[in-house]
């Protein structure tokens, strides 16, 4: 059942998520706003848990990292130092019959052409000899009349101060483009508040606003998203002159266990090696989860050796002197840094598409349609640390005998997991519900509890039942969920 056409499983995965109150189109009642999302309550609980995951492995864990939440806007010079005012930019081509819009990459890409990174007369000639062969024509209406490919910013500009009502150059300011600027600009009081010695990270949760081209693939390419970023500074000479290739390398292998832990099969990952870089990198690759509903490998997360041009650019930009001092080897040096860098909504949408199973069931709790035949059923098998709701309360009853009980069973467990109460509908549907939003767990309270005072806990990937004691119940809970 999982073999579903890629197409209609996404369809399905995307209908699932709004339907369940997921993930929801910004200003829906207005005709929407293309390529900005809304989370409701389960989508707000799961990405919660994902970035306390990622926090955890990231910061927790490690006694290398310390954590940061810097503002969205920073001095416009911030974008100019980093070189996005002039050069963040993706090529864009346009159909001249239908008006539809591309990233003229992603066009090439179609014809098996890697344009990463590449300028725009190196695409325009690749372009033209797909034109000059009557290949080239609109992904939309396949007319062959498209525009050449041109620059086409992806900096979201905004303005602050007086007067508002205008947006005049002096008071143009930026929504950031990613979070690691911020990182950039709070190294030096990082290093004076709280004396990191190399080699450290600093990571940080945030939101960034990029104006992409087209933003059509639901939540892995929107306009806002939150990004999860670590900055790793160190001191290149160290390790015998291999630090980057160590650091770098711990990172890899680092990141990659994340996904792993987290229930990611290695079959449905993959390294991308970047072979043509941004001009200040030394090594890019990509870790690329296999998003086949959005037709195969993507980028998840990148991780990338940027040497010291970051802090370097930054220090000449602001006169601000962003060189460290090793009391050990007395040296002075802009320290070098390996970054990883991981977009919220697309590890969400990457744990979603790995964790959605449907499968037939011949469970006498679950639904079976009035011929008595098997049916189907949709469970979400995410990792129960992730899980947005960790245990479903359902009392078989709505009798006060009954709810009287479920509700003191939700006063207790709720004040260490979310845990739903829900006393609607058959308890058929009530699983299928929680089956739906990934709950690992469903506890039935019965009219024998009231007489043995035990309850039935429901294991949502085995649907295996077992009887526990209510005042059991929350030891139980705490080594599910160890
Ligand atoms: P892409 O090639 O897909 O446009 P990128 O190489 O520009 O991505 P980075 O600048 O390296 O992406 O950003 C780091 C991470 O942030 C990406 O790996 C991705 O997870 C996330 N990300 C980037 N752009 C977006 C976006 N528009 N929407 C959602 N997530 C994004």
């Amino acid at each position: 059942m999982n073999n579903i056409d890629p197409k209609e499983r996404f369809e399905t995965i995307v209908s699932l998520l709004k339907r369940r109150g997921f993930v929801y189109q910004s200003s829906e009642i207005y005709g929407g706003l293309s390529g900005i999302y809304d989370y409701g309550h389960y989508g707000t609980l799961l990405l919660n848990n994902i970035k306390s995951a990622w926090t955890k492995s990231m910061a927790q864990e490690r006694e290398d990292v310390v954590l940061l939440d810097s503002a969205i806007f920073m001095h416009p010079t911030t974008w100019k130092a980093s070189g996005h005012v002039d050069g963040f930019d993706d090529p864009q081509i346009d159909c001249r019959k239908c008006k539809a819009r591309f990233r003229a990459d992603h066009v090439l890409e179609e014809f098996g052409i890697n344009a990463d990174k590449q300028s725009i007369e190196w695409i325009n000639t690749e372009l033209d000899k797909l034109r000059a062969d009557k290949k080239l024509v609109c992904p939309n209406c396949k007319s062959a009349d498209l525009t050449p490919a041109k620059r086409f910013s992806l900096m979201v500009k905004s303005n602050l101060g007086s007067p508002v009502d205008t947006l005049s150059e002096e008071n143009v300011v930026y929504l950031r483009p990613e979070t690691c600027g911020g990182i950039y600009l709070q190294y030096k009081n990082t290093v004076d508040s709280l004396h990191p010695k190399l080699p450290f990270g600093i990571a940080q949760v945030g939101k960034a606003f990029r104006n992409e081209i087209v933003a059509k693939q639901f939540v892995f390419r929107t306009r806002e998203f939150e990004q999860m970023e670590m900055q790793y500074f160190f001191n290149p000479k160290t390790d015998g002159g291999n630090a980057t290739k160590n650091i770098y390398e711990e990172w890899h292998q680092y990141r990659w266990a994340f996904y792993l832990n987290y229930g990611i099969p290695e079959s449905r990952l993959n390294w991308f090696k970047h072979e043509k870089l941004a001009h200040y990198a030394t090594d890019a690759y990509d870790i690329e989860y296999n998003y086949a509903m959005l037709g195969g490998f993507k980028e998840l997360e990148g991780v990338h050796a940027r040497g010291n041009w970051d802090l370097s650019q930054h220090s000449k930009f602001s006169g601000c002197d962003l060189s460290y001092f090793d009391e050990e080897s007395k040296e002075r040096f802009i320290p070098h840094i390996v970054e990883t860098s991981v977009g919220v909504a697309r590890t969400m949408l990457a744990f979603i598409d790995n964790a959605y199973t449907e499968e037939i069931v011949g469970d006498p709790t679950s639904l079976v349609s009035s011929d008595g035949a098997r049916d189907t059923r949709v469970v979400l098998k995410i990792d129960k640390r992730l899980a947005p709701v960790k245990i479903a309360i359902l009392p078989l009853s709505k009798k006060d005998e009954l709810t009287n009980v479920s509700k003191e069973i939700f006063k207790k467990l709720s004040k260490k997991y979310f845990v739903e109460h829900d006393i609607t509908q058959s308890i058929g549907k009530r699983y299928r519900r929680q089956d739906e939003i990934g709950t690992p767990y469903c506890v039935t309270i019965d009219f024998d509890s009231l007489e043995d005072k035990s309850v039935t806990v429901r294991d949502r990937d085995t649907m295996k039942q077992e009887r526990i004691a209510i005042d059991k119940l929350a030891e139980y809970f705490d080594l599910q969920f160890a």
